[in-house]
């Protein structure tokens, strides 16, 4: 039996390794069995009283609801608890290291909460007058005038909500300029080792996808094969899409020719931002020659990743595109920043593509961010970028003997990037590895991404992990490594074995969600015989 150093147990020992009762409730200790909502919500039951209203006529012209609304009620302390119960079964960054490659899983500072939560910033409403909301505007203009700084360009599109949105914005921008040009042209180049959202965007706009080829021995983009893609369809190029440093973690060396390159070709050139933590500080997008970039807040500035929820995306533009920044934007007045909202509003040489969301941005999220750069000041964000990288590494030297590097023994940015060749002949495959990390407490790395290496494992430890909790990562890791090839291959193909669920079919999840709940068939009573 194990004791702390106070002589208390920590653990039942081996008696109680053996016995393991069958819960009456199916619960597992502070691991519970949670009910959907609608299991056991009761229809009459609500967490307010609410008078009758009286005298009440009303002024939706018939077309009130008539039939009952129907939605399972709980009482105060049971909603709450449903909520918390579930939050449980979530891993967050919050609860411990979360490696997944190009997602930039950072802490989210607790100082960005409570700048976030001070009532002048919380309470506002995206309709209240401008005269009442002059701070958060100034607030706007300060994160843009430092992300502009930070990537040396020169306008900045704040509404969009994540990076992918960003990608559509700065994609429009482009399209709105070869237009003002009189050109039309019909293709956008992706590099092999693109995020899925590069090829969406080109290909929502209208745009034909042409890959270009990786170089074999490092994954990072051949200069050759990107001329001779231009040379074949001269004048009909209208941007590339390009990672950097890529989703292989590598920094693309060439990025100033192939930004010459595309210039050269009258078109533009769209960086892919999502990795801008690893270079922060130490290189600016402009400088290397790109025209658009989004900013994913919620990886490189530490605002919390929501979920799919509160994300933003602003998109830096270079002076070419800055005409065709979309509305609402921000332009320098007399007497501090002004809004400009509407077309009418625009004066000479701002040409706006249009409009892509209702309001003007995520302002919980602009503060978290601007939070977050004050706090770190330009010393602070060059170091966090470094930390990313030297992290990085420190796992890349401290695994690379066990599994498998694709592209060789080289440093690599704030991802290291390994494929399966290490689980040859193991049995284990790249989805079981991860699996088994389940069991161990850790989310899994990336896997199957980029596509350019057989099964993909893209771990990213981001600056905030310290050296302890790396070493304790990279043991695990090293004693699931060697345990794959000792051959014990059902602690891989069974796991998780102590999660809340086991191995979902997420196929069938993504193909055929059952979205609506239905309540299901009575069980069925056999009636007594009356005598
Ligand atoms: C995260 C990511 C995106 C998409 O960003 P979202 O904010 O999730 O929409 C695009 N490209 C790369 C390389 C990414 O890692």
């Amino acid at each position: 039996m194990s004791m702390n150093t106070q002589g208390r147990p920590t653990s039942a020992g081996d008696a109680g390794e053996a016995f393991r009762p069958k819960t009456f409730t199916g619960n597992r200790a502070l691991d519970m069995e949670e009910p959907l909502i609608f299991e056991f919500g009761r229809l009459d039951v609500t967490g307010v009283d609410l008078d009758e209203p009286e005298d009440f006529v009303p002024e939706l012209g018939g077309h009130e609801r008539k039939d009952a609304l129907e939605l399972p009620g709980l009482a105060e302390p049971e909603a709450m608890r449903h909520y918390v119960r579930l939050s449980r079964n979530n891993y967050a960054i919050d609860s411990g290291l979360y490696p997944l490659g190009s997602c930039t899983m950072k802490h989210n500072p607790r100082l960005n909460e409570k700048m976030a939560r001070l009532p002048g910033f919380g309470d506002i409403h995206p309709l209240q007058p401008l005269s009442t909301v002059k701070g958060a505007v100034e607030l706007i203009d300060q994160l843009s005038h430092w992300l502009m700084t930070l990537t040396g360009t020169s306008a900045v599109a704040m509404s969009p909500k994540a990076g992918a949105h960003g990608e559509l914005c700065g994609m429009m921008a482009i399209k709105a300029a070869h237009t003002a040009a009189g050109r039309d042209p019909k293709i956008v180049l992706v590099p092999e080792s693109a995020h899925g959202t590069n090829p969406a965007t080109a290909a929502l706009l209208g745009y034909k996808v042409v890959n270009i080829d990786a170089r074999d021995e490092d994954g990072t983009v051949d200069l050759d094969a990107l001329k001779r893609t231009i040379a074949e369809h001269q004048g009909n190029i209208a941007a590339i899409m390009l990672t950097n440093p890529n989703t292989c973690g590598l920094f693309e060396r060439d990025i100033i020719e192939i930004a010459a390159a595309i210039h050269a070709a009258d078109a533009y050139f769209y960086c892919d931002g999502a990795n801008f933590n690893a270079i922060v500080g130490k290189a600016r997008p402009g400088d290397l020659g790109v025209d658009a970039m989004h900013i994913n807040l919620h990886k490189t500035f530490s605002t919390p990743h929501g979920g799919g929820g509160p994300g933003s995306g602003p998109v830096v533009l270079s002076d070419r595109l800055a005409p065709f920044a979309p509305l609402p934007f921000i332009r320098k007045g007399e007497n501090g920043p002004v809004l400009v909202e509407t077309a009418a509003g625009t004066v000479e040489g701002e040409k706006p593509f249009g409009r892509m969301t209702a309001f003007h941005g995520q302002m919980g999220m602009y503060v978290r961010a601007l939070s977050y750069m004050l706090s770190h000041g330009s010393d602070g964000l060059r170091q966090a970028s470094e930390d990313a990288v030297l992290n990085a590494n420190y796992v890349r030297v401290g695994l690379q003997d066990l599994m498998s590097l694709p592209f060789g023994e080289r440093p690599c940015m704030h991802e290291v990037l390994f494929d399966d060749t290490f689980l040859k002949d193991t049995g284990v495959t790249t989805l079981d590895f991860a699996k088994a990390m389940i069991d161990e407490g850790y989310h899994p790395m990336t896997m199957y991404f980029p596509l350019v290496v057989h099964g993909a494992m893209l771990i990213e430890p981001t600056e905030s992990e310290s050296r302890a909790a790396l070493d304790l990562f990279i043991a695990t890791m090293r004693d699931l490594v060697m345990s794959a090839k000792r051959g014990e291959t059902a602690r891989f193909s069974g796991a998780p074995y102590y999660s809340p669920r086991r191995r979902l079919d997420e196929t069938k999840a993504a193909r055929s969600p059952i979205l609506k709940w239905t309540e299901p068939e009575p069980a069925e009573v056999t009636p007594v015989a009356a005598e």
